[in-house]
């Protein structure tokens, strides 16, 4: 597939100074090998994101706060960071529950076209946004938002991701070849967690959910009720928390009409029409007293295709790195083995990707990346499916792969999974019934 390849592309600026900047949290304490050099490394990393605008994950609104905040809510303190999430979030106790994910409604999308939603811009006036977690994208928020815990913990760190028992290229969304949900993603769920301290818990989705690799991976525990439109699953959840509980309702048709039609669309518009009629809805039928949260996993950019290289036609780009994982707008690169003469492959990519992406990236190597707190604490089993060299886009920038990436994904509109703004900010909404 012919990428147009942008024609000049400023040199990448000198690395800025690595004065820390307040909004950026300290790196998590993330033992590094030869942690002189990875320190250094990341503070440069994180002053050229600051420079592209991006936004840390590691603040203290974020969206892995939702679940263990909710919990304590129900009075089931089952994570460690429950009550002090619940009182940065500034959430209410409450006997019932409901936890609403819009996937792809970012904040910034919503505000922009909130004329499409008088009556999620009734609850926007006065909320603050989560930040979403690296990347912002569906499977590594739905596993951080079902456990509390960063992607290095997960290991849910991508659309796709490198397995290192095979060196195969695997898909946490479709999951195909990956190991079981359960051997790859270990971390134990707030709604295994509720269940299990005798809350009604309630996963309302699609029925090719139930089961499904993703879900079990995230939101395992929670009894799953199929209900496929917008009204049937608003039902669903209004009839089971005629009981005391936490309901968890999903809603994918925002986020594919952005990837499909781009978030400025009329379609988008539409789509973003209904999920407000049906949440204004669900209000209204829910016992008084219920607090129900409204979420996202990420928002979103449309792709600008002036910007767009492609992986595996650029020679520059292409040399040295034997798989590409992530997606267009987050790349993990798994670089060949060092060999004589050659001892430090990702190094030499890194330097290559920074040359050729100039500021339309932030390139960094495993270590900076990790030390940085990109992904939150790592655990060293985890480590190993962080790229070699992870290159998070700034802009409307993209870096295509056609070897991993199928035609269709190619022709998406709408994008997701760097650190700008528009992709990390999702709403946190928040009304009682
Ligand atoms: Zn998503």
């Amino acid at each position: 597939m012919p990428a147009p390849v942008p024609g000049t592309v400023p040199a990448p600026a000198a690395p800025a100074p690595a004065a820390p900047d307040p909004a950026v949290p300290a790196p998590s304490g993330n033992p590094a090998p030869g942690a002189d050099g990875a320190r250094a490394a990341a503070a440069a990393a994180e002053a050229e994101a600051v420079r592209a605008g991006f936004l840390h994950p590691g603040g203290e609104r974020r969206l892995g706060r939702v679940l263990p905040a909710l919990a304590d809510a129900l009075g089931a303190p089952v994570h460690p960071d429950g009550g002090a999430a619940r009182a940065v979030l500034g959430l209410p106790t409450a006997e019932r529950v409901c936890v609403v994910l819009v996937d792809g409604l970012g904040h910034l999308n919503l505000a922009e076209r909130s004329g499409h939603a008088p009556f999620l811009r009734s609850l926007l006036a006065g909320s603050e946004p989560l930040v979403s977690t690296v990347p912002s994208t569906t499977a590594t928020a739905m596993g951080t938002f079902g456990t509390g815990e960063g992607p290095g913990r997960t290991a849910m760190l991508g659309y796709t991701v490198r397995d290192p028992g095979t060196g195969r290229l695997g898909n946490l969304v479709s999951w195909t070849d990956l190991p079981g949900p359960h051997a790859w993603q270990t971390v134990p769920g707030v709604l295994a967690g509720l269940a299990a301290a005798g809350v009604t818990t309630t996963s309302v989705g699609p029925a090719r959910f139930a089961g499904s690799g993703l879900t079990e991976a995230a939101l395992r525990g929670a009894e799953f009720v199929a209900a496929e439109g917008l009204d049937a699953r608003v039902d669903a959840v209004a009839r089971v928390l005629r009981r005391p509980g936490l309901a968890y309702l999903y809603w994918g048709e925002v986020d594919k009409a952005g990837h499909h039609h781009g978030w400025g669309s009329a379609a988008w518009g539409a789509a973003l029409e209904e999920v407000d009629a049906g949440l204004r809805a669900l209000v209204r039928r829910l016992p008084a007293g219920t607090l129900v949260v409204v979420t996202a996993d990420h928002g979103m950019v449309d792709v600008d295709r002036a910007l767009r290289w492609d992986a595996a036609a650029d020679p520059r780009l292409a040399e040295g790195v034997e798989l590409v994982a992530g997606e267009p707008r987050f790349l993990h690169l798994h670089t060949t083995p060092a060999a004589p003469g050659r001892p430090d492959v990702a190094g030499a990519v890194a330097a290559r990707w920074r040359d050729v992406l100039g500021e339309h990236a932030v390139v960094a190597e495993r270590d900076a990346a990790v030390e940085a707190g990109w992904f939150g604490p790592v655990d060293a089993a985890v480590r190993p499916v962080v790229g070699d060299v992870v290159v998070a886009m700034a802009g409307r920038a993209t870096v295509v792969d056609p070897a991993t990436q199928s035609e269709a994904s190619l022709e998406l509109v709408g994008v997701h999974g760097s650190r700008t703004p528009a992709e990390m900010l999702v709403p946190l909404l928040v009304v009682q019934a």
